[in-house]
């Protein structure tokens, strides 16, 4: 495996933020990385502008009723790109021949299965999708390890710890890792300041420009919530050893500390092609297109611990890690239930925690060893956070 090495590679969310930051990565090294698949939701225009640019041999819509429209966008377009469309398209081809390299970075649960998939195939799996490792953590790093698939954490603090750790693993010698968090657009605003924010105001976050739902994931903190089990999964790191802090410069990416009283941080700007880089040049370095850092022209460095009254996401996270079984599952469906109802005006902002804590209390924590019974967990949290948002809704009261 030397310089000369092609790799290809299958971005699955191509359309998103963190999908069009990899093929910025991809295309600045033809010599050693291609794409191969480019798959998205159901928006075939941005879909077929991307193969344009970036000829793979194969694309995939998710939404099965956009196929003919694909087929005839990649014709009209002069494309020998093959078109395909559904859920199991995207598996087969997330697990088959055409990729060695998948960049899973489709948003929420929908992109477990496609994850899964490539892991069980072995693949170099650059896991942006933290819903599937909140979902089914156990069952997807099992299959990636015994599959001797390569997993490189695309989450920014996550990918800064595997940065900082030898060969990306907790050995002895690890006393506890640090996340670091924004703080995100509401950071020093009390629980009443909030009541009436807009999903404009909840997207606008300060520091990284990222799709919706993690937008306002980073506003209510759930996102850091669903990173402690991420990290819990990833690391094999019990709560009590992933702690973490709000540095509003997003310039320390998150910190590991060892019991010989070192601690090693990752530093650099706010733009997820070094992770994407770090990810697609593993064990190289190579160039992602962002700037070096100017620790003079940022000038300091601040940290202060998160307010959980005003926050309550983060603590609702760790009890559900906690709590384990169906819990996270739980969780991470109400949560995405909430934050759709959200963005469509349906519920207010403090709606969101409160949904995710009814749904956790109305379903406890179950024992949960199959993947079928995730499913059922999330399926069962999704009907009845969906049942419960009529109460909930007072956005426009
Ligand atoms: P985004 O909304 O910008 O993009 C989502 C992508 O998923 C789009 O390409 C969309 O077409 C595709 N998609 C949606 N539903 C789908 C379905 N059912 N089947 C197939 N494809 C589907 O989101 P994003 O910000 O790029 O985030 C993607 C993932 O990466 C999320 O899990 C997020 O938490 C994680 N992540 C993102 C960032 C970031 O900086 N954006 C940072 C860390 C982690
Ligand atoms: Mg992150």
């Amino acid at each position: 495996a030397g310089m000369s090495e092609l790799r290809t590679v299958a971005v699955l969310g191509a359309t998103g933020s963190i999908g069009t930051s990899a093929l910025d990565v991809i295309a600045r090294h033809p010599q050693r990385l291609r794409a191969g698949v480019l798959a998205a939701g159901c928006n075939v225009e941005a879909l077929v502008a991307l193969c344009r640019l970036h000829r793979p041999d194969h694309a995939v819509i998710a939404d099965e009723s956009r196929f003919e429209a694909l087929r005839d966008g990649l014709r009209e377009a002069g494309l020998p790109t093959q078109p395909h469309a559904g859920a199991r398209a995207l598996e087969e081809l997330a697990a088959g021949d055409a990729c060695d390299t998948v960049v899973a970075a489709i948003v929420g649960a929908a992109g477990l299965d496609s994850t899964l998939a490539a892991a069980r195939a072995g693949k170099r799996l650059l896991l942006a999708n933290k819903e599937s490792l909140v979902l089914a953590g156990e069952l997807l790093t099992a299959v990636a390890r015994a599959a001797g698939a390569t997993l490189i954490p695309i989450d920014s603090e996550h990918n800064a710890i595997f940065q900082c750790l030898r060969d990306g693993r907790v050995d002895a010698g690890v006393r506890r890792v640090v996340l670091t968090a924004s703080g995100g657009p509401f950071r020093g605003r009390k629980r009443a300041d909030l009541a009436g924010v807009t999903p404009a105001q909840a997207v606008a976050h300060p520091k990284w420009s990222m799709g919706p739902k993690i937008s306002v994931d980073s506003a209510t903190l759930m996102n850091k919530g669903l990173e402690v089990i991420e990290a819990h999964h990833l690391f094999g790191l019990p709560d009590a050893r992933i702690d973490v802090l709000v540095h509003p410069q997003s310039l320390v990416h998150s910190l590991v500390e060892f019991d010989d009283g070192s601690t090693l941080a990752q530093l650099g700007l706010p733009d997820m092609r070094t992770a994407l880089a770090v990810g697609l040049g593993w064990p190289q370095r190579i160039a992602s297109g962002v700037a070096g850092l100017d620790l003079l022209a940022h000038g300091r460095l601040d940290f202060e611990p998160p307010d959980p009254d005003t926050f309550p996401c983060l603590r609702l996270a760790r009890q559900a890690l906690l709590a384990g079984g169906t819990a996270p599952a739980t969780l991470n469906a109400a949560n995405e239930v909430a934050v759709s109802a959200f963005l469509q005006g349906r519920i207010g902002f403090l709606d969101i925690p409160a949904l995710v804590a009814d749904t956790l209390s109305a379903l406890p924590a179950a024992a949960a060893t199959s993947l079928d019974e995730l499913r059922a967990a999330d399926a069962a949290a999704r009907r009845f956070a969906g049942s419960t948002l009529p109460f909930h809704g007072s956005a426009s009261a």
